[in-house]
């Protein structure tokens, strides 16, 4: 259930609405935005009693909500999610936000002149994969801590903030020290223990669609981070499972509207991994700019050919560099259509 409270009204009416709402057996969350004052309610709503709610003074509309995810609802929070990273720049407002970078660290040489690259394009963050989820258990695994380390090192030495995959609930403790942003990859999207447990600390978390993954299920994985009391959540849709093979998933750009009209969390399109192909990932990096997304996830490795892990998606530094320009020159455009 949600109370919309009027324009104006006062504190002892606040105080009145929630009030009658705990009665009814639920916790309170109170959305103060610029407009409208929102009173959420977190649990079981059946009890309240919503005749003498919308009777009180102050408040405007009361509204049941039938979806299952409260604290990424939209109805709970009309205003748009801005998640600020330690560079200055964010996720979600009004400038467009690249994280690039290799799917896997393997040097220090590497991931430096990688992160060197990627911010000279405008990048807003760095991501790198230390510990990779892979469909074989003969493939490269990832550094590990060492990669993690190597990270660090290009933080230091560009500044960009740094965005990395997290596999297991014993790394969260390690990740809240040293990664900016904490990715939950789509293999883990459901993996709740793992969600449960990066919704207590208190770095962002984007949340990779599963590969079958309905919209309310991904909501649902934002939910379960959210309840444990981090709401700094992106979605990240990287392309789902269909029939198609020629490419090596199908990407979704329909979820950004349908998210937009959803939730207030950030929205960000991977189309490395949408596609597996690196030719394709510039038209549908700017088709996702066309349709409002708020970032990119673009793959980038200085010599794919020789990449340990994704190669063929990836492009190389000065490829990226000319679809960041473009990138931006689209997000800058789409700005005076919509106008
Ligand atoms: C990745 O981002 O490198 C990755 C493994 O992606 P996904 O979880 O989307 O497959
Ligand atoms: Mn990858």
């Amino acid at each position: 259930m949600v109370v919309i409270m009027k324009r104006e009204f006062t504190p002892e009416q606040l105080e009145a609405a929630v009030h009658t709402m705990e009665e009814g057996g639920v916790k309170v969350m109170v959305s103060k935005g610029a407009e409208t004052t929102i009173l959420g309610a977190e649990g079981n709503a059946e009890h309240i009693d919503q005749e003498k709610l919308s009777l009180l003074p102050g408040v405007e509309r009361v509204m049941r909500v039938t979806e299952p995810y409260k604290k990424a609802n939209r109805k709970y929070h009309p205003e748009d999610t801005v998640i600020e990273l330690s560079n200055g720049r964010s996720v979600g407002g009004n400038r467009l936000a690249v994280i690039a970078g290799p799917c896997s660290v393997e040097s220090e040489a590497q991931i430096v002149g990688v992160a060197q690259a990627v911010k000279a394009s405008g990048a807003a963050a760095l991501r790198g994969g230390a510990f990779k989820p892979r469909t074989s258990p003969y493939a490269f695994q990832g550094m590990g801590n060492d990669g993690i380390r190597l990270l660090q090192e290009a933080k230091e030495a560009t500044g960009l903030p740094i965005v990395t995959e997290i596999m297991s609930t014993d790394n969260v403790e390690m990740f809240e020290m040293c990664v900016d942003v904490i990715q939950v990859g789509a293999r883990n999207m459901q993996n709740f223990d793992l969600l449960k447990a990066v919704g207590h600390q208190d770095k962002p978390v984007m949340i990779k669609r599963g590969m079958s993954a309905t919209y309310e299920e991904w909501l649902m994985s934002a939910e379960y981070v959210m309840a444990g009391g981090n709401e700094n959540v992106i979605l990240c849709e990287r392309g789902i499972r269909t029939f198609e093979s020629y490419t090596r998933n199908t990407l979704d750009l329909a979820c950004i509207p349908v998210l937009r009209k959803l939730t207030h969390l950030p929205i960000i399109i991977d189309p490395s991994h949408a596609t597996g192909k690196s030719w394709l990932v510039d038209p549908l990096a700017m088709g996702a700019v066309a349709t409002g997304a708020d970032g990119l996830l673009i793959e980038v490795h200085n010599d794919p050919a020789h990449a340990l892990c994704d190669g063929p998606q990836s492009l190389k530094p000065e490829v990226f560099d000319g679809l960041a320009k473009k990138l931006l020159k689209l997000h800058d455009f789409m700005k005076t259509v919509e106008e």
